[in-house]
């Protein structure tokens, strides 16, 4: 009897483990109603629980950092490949060796040691205000240095990590001298000081403000996305896909790695596998209106119908490695 009873003691706690195990915690500093509904839907699809703590990606970081071996996170999700490759840069995560990853999400948009892996694409190109200038008037992010365009553009400021991207992937193509003469000119074209952030540049835009700004798409799909559909056409701000006939319009990822110290490392890759997969990219992109990574899934409608374009193919990694050579530049060129 007693033997008999120690047995289920002991087949319950292993049991205990197992659902334990079965556990996917993630780290995440995108928000909870994004994630929510897609961890959500895979615990119904898998019965698979993911518990998620949501904070800003800095805080992440440096907790992941603190709890060292101890951490219970499997996972860490974040936006811009500068984070994510600073965190892998910190030691935070592992590679992860899966097919399927390297399958669904293309080369430039995941880590070439497979410690990350791009989950949405955002794209930051050129919004404008079509009765101040034509579209055809625009063509690169190179050519708003020019003094064409004298009192007509409108920046975000350049502590923003995403100008901090850009300006990093033209110095990777273009190098360090040519890259500070094209944001010096960019300074000297200001139509006023820098945005806090990007929506109160579209809005300027819209105001006549400024004739031509550069923004990530996803902002500008929110505020159209509020109007009524009929009234959409008449907003008086236009896309424009930059670089085009050059090397690509700028693109950054909200991504995900699995941690250094995961306890449960297979089930983080089963997570982030499915995470890429045709059914969870729809749901993860389109409730934020960014692209998916996986080129086979396609866009929501409203953010299809600004048109394909072409994307810059260098490696997200560059926007790490050169943060800190971008950041001093645009401090050189006056960018505040
Ligand atoms: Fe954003």
């Amino acid at each position: 009897m007693m033997k008999k009873f120690a047995l289920s003691a002991l087949a319950l706690s292993l049991l205990a483990g197992f659902a334990q195990a079965e556990t996917v915690t993630v780290y995440s500093s995108r928000n909870e109603q994004l994630i929510k509904p897609l961890f959500d839907a895979y615990t119904k699809e898998t019965g698979i629980e993911v518990k998620v703590l949501t904070d800003k990606e800095g805080p992440l970081m440096a907790r992941l950092q603190a709890e060292g071996a101890n951490t219970p996170a499997d996972m860490l999700i974040t936006v811009d490949a500068g984070n994510l490759w600073q965190a892998s840069n910190m030691g935070l995560l592992k590679a992860v060796n899966s097919k399927t990853l390297t399958d669904n999400i293309p080369a430039h948009l995941r880590d070439a040691r497979n410690q990350w892996f791009g989950l949405s694409v955002r794209a930051r190109t050129m919004i404008y205000n079509p009765s101040l200038i034509k579209g055809e008037q625009l063509s690169n992010y190179e050519d708003l240095a020019d003094p064409k365009f004298k009192g007509k553009l409108c920046l975000r400021t350049s502590k923003k990590v995403y100008n901090q991207s850009l300006v990093a992937m033209m110095i990777a193509q273009q190098g360090e001298p040519k890259t500070e003469k094209i944001v010096r000119g960019w300074v000297d074209n200001l139509a006023t000081d820098v945005f806090p952030d990007d929506t109160k540049l579209i809005e300027a835009v819209a105001a006549g403000q400024c004739a031509v700004g550069v923004v990530n798409t996803y902002y500008f799909g929110r505020i159209l996305d509020k109007l009524p559909a009929d009234k959409r056409a008449a907003y008086p701000v236009k896309l424009f896909w930059a670089n085009q006939k050059t090397n690509g319009t700028h693109v950054n990822i909200s991504g995900a790695g699995v941690t250094r110290y995961a306890k449960n490392e297979a089930g983080a890759v089963k997570l982030m596998e499915w995470l890429s997969s045709e059914k969870a990219q729809n749901l993860y992109a389109d409730k934020d209106m960014e692209f998916p990574a996986n080129p086979k899934v396609k866009a929501d409608v409203l953010v299809s119908s600004w048109g394909p374009f072409k994307q810059n193919l260098i490696n997200m990694s560059k926007a790490g490695e050169l943060q800190g050579a971008a950041v001093k530049l645009m401090d050189r060129a006056g960018y505040k």
